[in-house]
């Protein structure tokens, strides 16, 4: 019995237990800088979505019909199939990933409803329905106004809200990877970056809720993601982590802490909670400067 006791509690230290929702963000193919025609974009989804296949791990996309590809709409409906097809999920995440803080109400809500019909006829015809909601940025709204008729929209159409928990900056190293001077040191450096991102939610979910929760992470349709995909998919597993889909995450009673946060940042519902509650946090680590300054270049 004493050992049983203290096997569990070596368990629990080591992070077994642990469970995290993967959601991917910004299909077809996110602003990497990689080819956006229809064979590559193809390639580059079956590459990402093989492990998640082969080893029947949940997973959400989030669609951005308007996305700048020339092969939109039949060649989208192929990309979306190829996700339903490895046992995905897909939600709305708008037409053109419009800016709550720039663009007025009626305009942002429009474009969430133009972002439907060709995901809703993908998953009709799977038998299911469009349930959850992306906010593009993570931006729920500049004013307490906007932010609860902006809600009030979401719940009168039906959506869930899909919150982020492990928010990073995979985008700017899936911009780096596609050049060739950036490529092999986003290689090395950027699972490590991702598990100091992991560690540091982790951290701040005891300092908040209390205790470790169901963690839900935000990443990007890339080739990074694609190539390095089971290296991420590893390190979870090495921290104790089985992978759940999102609706099992949004059953823990943490999602169901107030989100007070009016404002125009985009950012991890932990730290949207610490406002509720009135904690300060610390930060989640950045990417380095090297990123930052070779992203920011890269987007110019
Ligand atoms: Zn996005």
């Amino acid at each position: 019995m004493r050992l049983a006791v203290f096997l569990l509690l070596g368990a629990i230290a080591s992070g077994a237990g642990r469970e995290v929702a993967i959601t991917i963000d910004d299909l077809p193919r996110g602003g990497d800088g990689g080819p956006r025609d229809l064979s590559a974009v193809k390639s580059m989804t079956e590459r990402l979505l093989k492990p998640f296949h082969d080893e029947k791990i949940p997973l959400i996309g989030f669609v951005n019909e308007g996305r700048k590809v020339d092969f939109r709409p039949d060649g989208l409906r192929q990309i979306l199939d190829l996700w339903l097809d490895a046992g995905a999920d897909l939600g709305n995440h708008s037409y053109s990933h419009l800016n709550i803080n720039n663009v007025p109400l009626e305009q942002y809500t429009a474009d969430i409803t133009k972002g439907e019909p060709i995901l809703r006829a993908a998953l009709a015809a799977r038998g299911k329905k469009i349930e959850f909601y992306r906010h593009p940025f993570l931006f729920t709204g500049p004013t307490a106004q906007i932010k609860q008729q902006m809600q009030e929209f979401l719940d009168k159409h039906g959506y869930r809200v899909a919150p982020v928990t492990l928010d990073d900056g995979d985008y700017e190293y899936a911009a780096l990877y596609t050049k060739p001077e950036f490529k092999d040191r986003v290689r090395k450096e950027y699972v490590p970056y991702m598990e100091s991102i992991v560690a540091a939610f982790e951290n701040m979910s005891i300092q908040v809720v209390g205790q470790e929760i169901p963690q839900i992470l935000l990443i990007h349709t890339s080739q990074m993601n694609a190539d390095l995909m089971p290296d991420l998919l590893a390190m979870f597993r090495r921290r104790g982590y089985t992978f759940v889909s999102l609706d099992h995450a949004l059953a823990d009673p943490a999602y169901r802490l107030h989100d007070d946060y009016v404002g125009r940042g985009g950012f991890s519902w932990i730290h949207r909670w610490a406002v509720a509650k009135g904690i300060k946090t610390t930060p989640e680590p950045d990417p380095p400067s090297w990123v930052q300054k070779a992203y920011a270049a890269a987007s110019q």
